[in-house]
């Protein structure tokens, strides 16, 4: 099993003909109202792919449709609480050229009691898997627990933090970085990425695919991406990181899980949007063929 400590957003998207200055009202042409949140969209990737994932998280009174959308692409929400908050949500306004400007309230997603975190987990042991990224609360303190457990420990550092990733890094079996988070955190913590003390680093490299890391042991296994004509390229990394742990998680070679998952995430930015943009396993698998 898979369990992922993830946000759940309500993505509202207006397209305005420009964006509103400060003290400025702009009337939208268009609204749009989506699934969303890092956290979610991975979940969905790793049920696409036919991966077996738990989603732990908390959604606002006004949530349940978020909890709909991610038990229909297959997610099993049974430690998905529905709190008396606000439901995490992004407003994200799109200007004519493309140009965007977003506001982001975690809301329920960090309002999850430890407690409920620990009783989620209180099965899980070797052979199963948690990833978290950084727009919940309690990353440290699950991160600390799976790792006590024994399960293989996945952390997706995005939005980027750097004292969030410090914080987590010990008890990571895997950090998930691009290559600009990757930099960020060398420069603020004052070393080169070899140096890091984590097992593994995986660093995404956008059209030219990634890199795994294996410093334990000390080699590096580059996997270059597929050439397709992007149209939207929101939730790659999601996605990307969804189909690897899921394909490790499976038994799969590392270089062959890297290999499907940069299909599964260039066919996801042939397509508009994120979640829904996701591939299923049998198209990444006719698009490999
Ligand atoms: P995002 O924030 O947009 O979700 P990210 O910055 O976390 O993405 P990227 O490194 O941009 O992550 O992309 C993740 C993976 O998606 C890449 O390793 C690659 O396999 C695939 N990918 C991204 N962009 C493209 C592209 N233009 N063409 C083909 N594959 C792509």
């Amino acid at each position: 099993m898979i369990y992922n400590l993830g946000s759940i957003n309500a993505d509202h998207v207006y397209r305005l003909a420009r964006l509103p200055a400060p003290g400025e009202t702009v009337a939208a042409e268009s609204y749009s109202l989506g699934l969303g949140g890092k956290g979610a969209n991975q979940s969905v990737a790793i049920a696409k792919s036919g991966g077996k994932v738990r989603h732990i998280g908390a959604v606002g009174g006004d949530g349940r449709w978020m909890v709909e959308r991610l038990e229909e692409a297959g997610v099993d929400c049974t430690p998905v609480l529905q709190l008396e908050a606000a439901s995490g949500h992004a407003i994200i306004t799109v200007d004519a050229a493309g140009e965007n400007a977003i506001v982001i309230h975690a809301g329920a997603n960090r309002a999850i009691a430890e407690d409920h975190v620990k009783q989620a987990l209180a099965e899980a042991g070797p052979g199963d898997a948690l990833i978290l990224q950084n727009e919940t609360g309690l990353q440290v303190e699950t991160a600390r627990l799976a790792q006590e457990q024994g399960l293989f420990v996945v952390y997706s550092a995005a939005p980027f933090e750097a004292e969030a990733a410090r914080a987590v890094l010990p008890y990571l079996s895997l950090l998930i970085v691009n290559e600009l988070e990757a930099a960020q955190l060398c420069a603020a913590l004052g070393i080169t990425l070899d140096a890091l003390e984590v097992e593994n680093v995986l660093v995404t490299l956008g059209a030219r695919g990634a890199v795994w890391h294996d410093l334990a042991r000390g080699h590096e296994i580059r996997v270059p991406g597929f050439a397709v004509e992007a149209v939207d390229t929101t939730g790659a990394g999601d996605t990307y990181a969804g189909y690897l742990l899921a394909g490790l998680s499976e038994g799969l070679a590392v270089d062959e899980a890297m290999r499907v998952a940069a299909a599964a995430a260039a066919l996801q930015v042939t397509r508009p949007g994120a979640a829904e943009a996701i591939p299923t396993g049998a198209e990444v698998a006719e698009f490999l063929a």
